[in-house]
């Protein structure tokens, strides 16, 4: 038995991270089909296009896909690859975890936060037009169904996981149509599991500042797709910063897993950059496919070899490269599967 996987190793720092997190999927024991697939600037020049065909058909055919980061050319007219993807492949749910990990200095210890964002309408549905010379103007698309659909994904995942409560993020007291139907969707899905999963809602300048002061108050947080971004950018900072964030794109028919960083070029190619944030969206796609132990045994030693401090990289004040600690890790996973 073998997983067919996609691998988009993209841009800057991201075919380092893929080949050192590929190193560390394969220490599980677990067998892979690589199917690697090339986007973003190189197929620029090769092929016109930042995300060929070819790329969505092969996510499409596996099912599951571990992305690096993409750069997004700016004001070359290209849209951005990651959008793109997320439109084609319906992937609706982008769920970032955000947990405290021993070694990484932060302000907060306790902090265990899983931030779920509608990731395909909303301002993201990409309709904006000048209005005359002086003025724009942003479309805020919100739907009943597809409010409904991340609504239910964040309880299921609560039931899933064992967590206690869903908290939904939203600014209904000013946009009282558009979030206005956001937060009654997320109210009528929260009572079919009362007594089941807890549900709060916060408005979301009140939740930022409620993240900052008591983090450990929250645990499942279910927000439209402008509120998800920022939030969950502001929830990996609780934890530690870009290099330790992980996230999963995830539709009904497929399933992209990548960090929240971005392909940070100023680090390409130099052995520096830390792979953790894709080592750790690599896990997440180890639970989607069942394979929970493994799962938790990469997660496991990622923490480990980051709470022992000698193997860490240069963001987390250590002085391993990227080789280096995923050669850590996977020694450690290796002796525990
Ligand atoms: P970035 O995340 O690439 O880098 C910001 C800073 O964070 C870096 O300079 C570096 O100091 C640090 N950093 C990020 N990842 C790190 C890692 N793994 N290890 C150590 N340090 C790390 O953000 P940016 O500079 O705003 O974006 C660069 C490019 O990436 C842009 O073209 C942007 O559009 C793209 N981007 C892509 C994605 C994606 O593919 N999902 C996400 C965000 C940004």
């Amino acid at each position: 038995m073998s997983y067919a996987v996609t691998l988009i190793p993209g841009d800057g720092i991201g075919p380092e991270l893929a080949t050192a997190t590929r190193s560390v999927l394969e220490a599980t024991g677990i067998a892979f089909e690589w199917d690697v697939q090339q986007a973003g600037e190189a197929t620029i020049a090769s092929e016109g296009t930042p995300l060929p065909e070819r790329v969505i058909e092969s996510i499409r055919r596996n099912g599951v896909a571990i992305k690096g980061p993409i750069t997004t050319p700016v004001g070359s007219g290209f849209r951005s690859v990651n959008v793109g993807l997320r439109q084609a492949l319906e992937l609706y749910a982008n769920v970032r975890p955000a947990r405290s990990m021993q070694g990484v200095e932060t302000r907060y210890q306790n902090v265990d936060l899983i931030i779920v964002r509608e990731n395909t309408e909303d301002l993201y549905a990409g309709i904006e037009h000048r209005v005359g010379p002086d003025a724009a103007e942003s479309i805020k698309i919100i739907t009943r169904a597809a409010s409904q659909r991340i609504a239910r994904y964040a309880f299921e995942y609560a039931v899933r996981n064992g967590r206690r409560k869903v908290t939904a993020v939203h600014k209904a007291n000013i946009m009282k149509l558009s979030d206005g139907l956001f937060l009654e969707s997320c109210q009528q899905v929260a009572a079919e599991y009362e007594g089941r999963v807890a549900f709060e809602d916060r408005i979301v300048d009140n939740m930022c500042m409620q993240l900052v002061q008591k983090p450990e108050l929250y645990d499942v947080l279910v927000l439209p797709n402008l509120y998800g971004d920022i939030v969950s950018d502001l929830a990996a900072g609780l934890v530690g910063g870009l290099g330790v964030a992980p996230g999963a794109n995830i539709g009904e028919k497929a399933a992209v897993f990548e960090p929240v960083h971005g392909s940070a070029p100023k680090y390409a190619g130099q052995d520096k950059a830390n792979p953790t944030a894709l080592i750790l969206s690599a896990a997440l796609m180890l639970r989607h496919l069942g394979e929970t132990d493994a799962a938790a045994a990469v997660e496991r030693a990622v923490r480990e070899v980051i709470a022992g401090g000698e193997t860490i990289t240069a963001d987390l004040g250590g002085r391993a490269g990227t080789r280096e600690f995923a050669d850590a890790v996977a020694t450690r996973v290796r002796a525990s599967v």
